[in-house]
């Protein structure tokens, strides 16, 4: 059997750190086993599901490398949730009902007052035909719910264990509403079956979802795949990540410069007993990528944790890859190796590479403090016009001790500050060897 799993995400937003953790997981399973990956579009719910959701979604996948085999949709399976719909009517386990949400909510009000666990007390179940037509004619189509087998159901949780609900204390799921539309609970178990999903992972808030999908894959006659759920993401002192999933979106990291394989290598670890290790590729993720280290515990996300990783695939990553995006700065191709060499130790994320390539072509705005005035005035007066090469440092500083009598910190911190408009970068040798123009007051 091949093994084959699936992210499916619903197209209503922008996908973030939250979803990605799914997405990843899902896709080193199927990487590593040499299985199959599949992108599902869940968007039975044509209100809120837009197109430009779908192709962002993909979009941010193909930026991290998570390709998928296969790309499905919802919405265009509806005749096969309608089959699966007749099919749990033939075999009696699905029923009309008609309750209003004022009425639904009642009946839990009055439960929870004597105590009771709020479960639909299947009222619709022991109507009569005749109150059935009569409710029809008043109200018009009901909703469609799933009759439980209240029975416990059990299965091995991947990351959770040993897990059993019992079905009792579950209210029987409704999968179609009045208005027709299927519901993600009924569509998602017709996928899964129909596109031989071995391994289901997803957030531990399905896990009550999962015991009603078991029972309706079994009234289907199909066994179910091996399911595990991964703790929710909370911020770094432990607070709910919800209301900022939004600002955590994966358009958001790349647009703040985060790097795929610093994103990928923190998602792929946290949350589980392996330190997080810098991967150089999606393979090697893969390889190293076992569900059983994760625990049940809410897992705490920094992003500020993405940006040190980020520096470090800047620093790692060789000329050659970055050879069309740093002439697009306009660097001049005889020094755009010289350049690439000297900023990606200098920088956190590409979104600083204009920066220094401007420091370099037209120098920097000079920094000079009152009592420096004089003496780097001086010392540009001993500086040739460029071209500068690697010597150039070390025979101008020379010069100007010689000329001033200034020496060591004294004299190199005003010259750096007064070449580059900064206290800190590269050396001055490279910055010199760079430097495109003779720096001026
Ligand atoms: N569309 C569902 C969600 O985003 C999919 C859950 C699942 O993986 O089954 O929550």
């Amino acid at each position: 059997m091949t093994v084959t799993t699936r992210f499916a995400p619903s197209p209503t937003g922008y996908i973030h750190v939250g979803n990605l953790r799914t997405a990843l997981f899902n896709h080193l399973i199927a990487k590593k086993a040499g299985g199959q990956f599949i992108l599902r579009l869940d968007d039975t719910d044509p209100e809120r599901s837009k197109q430009e959701y779908a192709d962002a979604i993909q979009h941010d996948l193909e930026w991290l490398g998570l390709t998928w085999e296969r790309l499905e949709r919802q919405s265009d399976r509806l005749d096969r949730y309608a089959a699966a719909a007749d099919e749990l009517r033939e075999k009696g386990r699905f029923y009309e009902a008609w309750e209003t949400p004022t009425e639904l909510d009642l009946k839990r009000k009055k439960q929870l007052n004597m105590g009771l666990p709020p479960v639909y007390d299947r009222a619709a179940v022991k109507l009569s035909d005749g109150e059935r037509t009569a409710l029809r004619a008043e109200r018009g189509d009901g909703v469609w719910r799933f009759l439980l087998d209240q029975e416990r159901i059990e299965w091995e949780d991947g990351i959770l264990g040993p897990l059993s609900i019992d079905a009792g204390s579950v209210s029987d799921p409704v999968l179609i509403r009045a208005d027709g539309q299927v519901l993600y609970t009924l569509a998602s178990v017709v996928d899964d079956v129909d596109m031989g999903i071995t391994h289901v992972v997803r957030g531990s808030d399905h896990v009550t979802n999962t015991a009603t999908q078991i029972q309706i894959m079994a009234a289907l006659g199909h066994g179910h795949p091996a399911f595990a759920h991964h703790s929710l993401l909370t911020g770094p002192q432990g607070e709910a990540l919800s209301k900022r999933l939004g600002a955590l979106s994966l358009r958001d990291l790349r647009a703040a410069g985060v790097e795929p394989m610093a994103l990928l290598s923190l998602m792929a670890r946290i949350g589980s007993s392996q330190p997080v290790v810098l991967a150089s590729s999606i393979d090697e993720l893969a390889d190293g990528f076992d569900l059983s280290q994760f625990g049940s515990a809410p897992t705490k996300f920094d992003e500020d944790d993405l940006f040190p990783l980020t520096a470090r695939v800047l620093h790692e990553r060789p000329y050659e890859a970055m050879t069309e995006e740093i002439a697009a700065l306009g660097v001049p191709e005889a020094i755009a190796p010289d350049f690439w060499e000297v900023a990606r130790a200098n920088i956190t994320t590409k979104a600083e590479l204009p920066d220094w390539w401007a420091l370099f072509r037209d120098g920097g705005v000079a920094l000079v403090e009152d009592e420096d005035r004089e003496f780097v005035a001086e010392a540009f007066g001993l500086l040739p016009e460029p071209p500068y090469d690697g010597d150039t440092w070390s025979t101008w500083t020379n010069a100007v001790k010689e000329a001033t009598g200034r020496k060591g910190k004294a004299l190199f911190m005003p010259l750096r500050k007064a070449v580059t408009g900064r206290e800190r970068g590269p050396e001055m040798a490279d910055v010199m060897r760079l430097l495109q123009k003779k720096p001026t007051l």
